[in-house]
């Protein structure tokens, strides 16, 4: 008997030890009510979307700094921007009920959203406050609109073309303010994020154009550029 409990002792603390560390890792679940919800997310069909609770309790945890004439003249653009793919997406999903065109709309929804956070923050005006689906303060990007809703509107295979061209339009802008004129820290979070889904966005735009048949052919990305984004895997979780 005595032999037995000597043979079966050792259970006690790696029983202790097994508690202590389903705690830890309890501590860790990230459905733990008490932990930060992520502010960007992305699916599995790339859809990357920016919460728009956490992404205010995120951006109110950092400084507000001054905002340069460039730095909000590109905030006014972008939230109409970002506002036209979700309009262009949306349009074309009513001529051709494509999951992606649905599914990718419903994500620059929340970009817009992310740059009125933005103007909202800098006390600025927003070109957007109040415009319908498909309208536009800059004339650029009425146009721009005007033309995309057109060509989508020939074929499935051109409408998801339009995509991935709006997602190459978005990256090339994005990227462009953060290399010269975007320093503040909160500007420089939120684009980052933007560049990030639209990245998705064409991957998963290509993605479905392959399942089509259709190799994608970049209009504004160089090829390099292009390649090493479709080669890579989707990007998750916010920056
Ligand atoms: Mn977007
Ligand atoms: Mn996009």
């Amino acid at each position: 008997m005595d032999r037995l409990f000597d043979r079966w002792i050792w259970i006690l603390p790696l029983v202790a030890l097994l508690g202590v560390a389903g705690g830890i890792w309890t501590g860790c679940d990230s459905n733990d009510p008490e932990a930060p919800r992520p502010f960007f997310s992305v699916d599995d069909r790339g859809g990357s979307r920016f919460d728009t609770t956490a992404l205010r309790d995120r951006l109110n945890q950092l400084p507000l700094e001054s905002v340069s004439d460039a730095e909000a003249a590109n905030l006014q653009f972008l939230r109409e921007e970002e506002k036209l793919a979700r309009d262009v997406y949306r349009t074309l999903y009513e001529t051709w009920p494509v999951r992606a065109l649905d599914n990718i709309s419903s994500s620059e929804e929340t970009h817009t959203t992310a740059v009125r956070l933005l103007l909202d923050r800098y006390d600025l005006p927003d070109p957007a406050a109040d415009r319908p689906p498909g309208t536009f303060a800059n004339a650029e990007l009425q146009a721009l609109h005007d033309s995309l809703v057109a060509a989508g509107q020939e074929s499935e295979i051109e409408a998801l073309k339009v995509g991935a061209v709006v997602e190459e339009i978005d990256i090339v802008d994005v990227r462009d303010a953060l290399a010269t004129f975007v320093d503040n820290e909160d500007i420089t979070l939120v684009y980052e994020n933007l560049a990030k889904g639209s990245r998705n966005h064409l991957r998963a735009y290509v993605r479905a154009l392959g399942q089509r048949g259709v190799t994608y052919e970049p209009q504004y990305l160089a090829p390099s550029d292009y390649q090493s984004i479709i080669e890579s895997e989707m990007e998750r979780g916010p920056s």
